[in-house]
């Protein structure tokens, strides 16, 4: 049950390549009540990316332990690196703002055991594998193998589909970003349509 003024968590989860962290910058930048949750990670930094901005970087031992101070509300290991969200970090938020995510399907899982958390899931996916493969090449910042890693990695990830509340197929990103909207506007109105929907 959703109350009116309560904050909501956002989660837009899917395969790696098909737009999902401009989609989470686009809604932040349209809606000020928005902010994007910034996970840690062992991952190394990309060029563009800032510490504290796009991920918290930390070292392994750090981030286990976090993990041994049951500091997360969920994490994962992908791609044979860690990512996950802080407990204080969203508690923090979620007194002034809503909060968007940007997390795997593990996360989702994890973070939906939380009944307190009033979350909208949405997983996002592109039409075709090989318009998946083509994003992904065209990005210049991973390598070869991390291509073939995260494009093999397709299959499992959509067999999680199911645990969403809204699945949305990005043909173009406008109107990916407009289906968007109305899910987070229509749950804010109480008038979402559950259960789920394909748009
Ligand atoms: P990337 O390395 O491309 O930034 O992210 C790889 C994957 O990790 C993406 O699918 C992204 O959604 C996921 N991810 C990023 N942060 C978190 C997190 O805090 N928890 C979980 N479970 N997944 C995350």
């Amino acid at each position: 049950m959703y109350n009116e003024g309560e904050k909501i968590l956002v989660i837009l989860s899917s395969p790696s390549g098909v737009g999902k962290t401009t989609l989470t910058k686009k809604i932040q930048q349209k809606y000020n009540n928005f902010k994007i949750s910034v996970s840690h990670t062992t991952r190394q930094p990309r060029s563009n990316e800032v510490n504290g901005v796009d991920y918290y970087f930390v070292s392994v031992e750090e981030f286990q332990k976090l993990i041994a101070k049951n500091s997360f509300y969920e994490y994962a290991k992908i791609y044979e690196n860690y990512y996950g969200t802080l407990k204080e970090n969203v508690d923090q938020t979620l007194k002034q703002n809503d909060i968007i995510f940007d997390i795997d399907w593990q996360g989702t899982k994890q973070l939906s055991k939380f009944k307190k958390l009033k979350l909208v899931k949405i997983y996002l996916i592109t039409h075709s594998k090989e318009e998946l493969k083509k994003r992904l090449l065209s990005r210049d910042e991973n390598t070869p193998k991390e291509i073939q890693k995260r494009f093999n990695s397709f299959d499992e990830d959509i067999k999680h589909w199911n645990d969403y509340d809204f699945i949305i197929i990005n043909k173009n990103l406008e109107v990916c970003f407009k289906q968007i909207e109305n899910i987070i506007e229509n749950f804010k109105k109480k008038t979402s349509i559950y259960p789920q929907k394909f748009l």
